[in-house]
């Protein structure tokens, strides 16, 4: 079998995990890791029993796929030189920080006939993955996602660190245009935007509310969807999904009366796991990735939009 040789850009906190994925793949031959702090590099290749690179480039030259993980702000540079190079690449989510970034990658990726996928990881809890089963049209969704503070990812906003999650799983879910958002958002303890709280509107009637914190006291990660004849509720740090099922009798009153099943998410729930096994199997296949450069960009679309409301917001009460 021939392995695929990959390589991964960026070791900190997530590249790390990337690293040691490929590292435990049959498929794969991790050639080595690049880091901009050489130590951290050569501790992850240790680890993974790989090569650490002092040079990107030369990583580059020698795989024939890359998994990009620095901070967003670097989305761009290294993914628009690994794809000139011809490598097909697994980025980090969000795809990057501007749209005519984003716009620039989808674009090299499709002359060069590169796959580019992107980490929405969420898509391949699975969890989520196992709602698939229970979605019947959503009318009304509602997602939290709150943090205890971290000091990493702040390069960026709560809405590209953890709301724009939230953004993709509720726009795989509910498959219809967008007609309005609504936002509002604070910075509280860092120079961007930390607590948000946004209202999607979709053309067919389905309305989502979505709300995302990097300050909370404790963490929460919800999602719950709620249907004519039934409800659905994530909970994403129990690892259940609890089914409220109204489609049977009706009570008395005439409400219809509820079913309460819990479940919890199958399989191990390597969600990391899952996804990197998927790009490999996009390098593989030449198939399009269920994340693509196009998805990606379409939830930073919408991020984008609710950032530069909540801006809006702030600069006029001067917060
Ligand atoms: P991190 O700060 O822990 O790690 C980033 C690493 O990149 C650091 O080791 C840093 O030295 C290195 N680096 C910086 N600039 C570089 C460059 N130009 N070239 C090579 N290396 C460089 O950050 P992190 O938490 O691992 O986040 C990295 C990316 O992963 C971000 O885009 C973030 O949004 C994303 N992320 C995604 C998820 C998810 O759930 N999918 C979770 C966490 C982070």
């Amino acid at each position: 079998m021939k392995k695929i040789k990959v390589g991964v850009i960026g070791v900190g906190y997530l590249g790390n995990f990337h690293a040691q994925k490929y590292a435990a793949m049959d498929r794969v031959d991790l050639v080595g890791v690049f880091d901009k702090n050489f130590d951290r590099a050569k501790e992850i290749a240790a680890a993974c029993d790989t090569k650490a690179f002092a040079d990107y480039h030369e990583l580059i030259s020698l795989t024939e796929a890359v998994s990009i993980v620095t901070p967003t702000t670097f989305h761009h540079t290294v993914g628009m030189e690994c794809l000139a190079a011809g490598l097909d690449v697994m980025m980090e989510k969000p795809i990057t920080v501007t749209l005519a970034e984003a716009d620039e990658l989808i674009d090299l990726a499709h002359r060069q006939g590169c796959i580019l996928q992107v980490g929405h990881l969420e898509r391949f809890n699975p969890g989520i993955m196992a709602l698939e089963h229970y979605l019947d049209k959503p009318i009304y969704i509602e997602s939290q996602r709150v943090h205890q503070f971290n000091p990493r990812g702040n390069d960026v906003d709560v809405v590209l660190d953890l709301m724009i999650h939230d953004i993709d799983i509720i726009l795989s879910i509910v498959k219809s245009p967008l007609k309005t958002i609504r936002s509002l958002g604070s910075s509280i303890v860092t120079s961007s935007t930390d607590v948000a709280t946004a209202q999607l509107l979709f053309e067919n009637g389905c309305t989502a509310t979505v709300t995302a914190s990097r300050i909370a006291q404790t963490n929460v990660r919800q999602l719950v969807i709620h249907q004519k004849k039934s409800s659905l509720i994530v909970d994403y740090g129990k690892k259940d999904i609890t089914v409220i099922d109204r489609s049977g009798a009706l009570t008395a009153n005439g409400y219809p009366v509820e079913e309460t099943t819990h479940l919890p998410f199958p399989g191990q729930g390597d969600a990391l796991k899952a996804e990197l096994h998927h790009f490999i199997h996009a390098v593989e296949t030449r198939q399009q990735p269920m994340v693509s450069g196009v998805e990606g960009r379409q939830a930073l679309a919408i991020a984008l939009q609710l950032i530069a409301e909540m801006k809006e917001h702030q600069a006029t009460h001067n917060l």
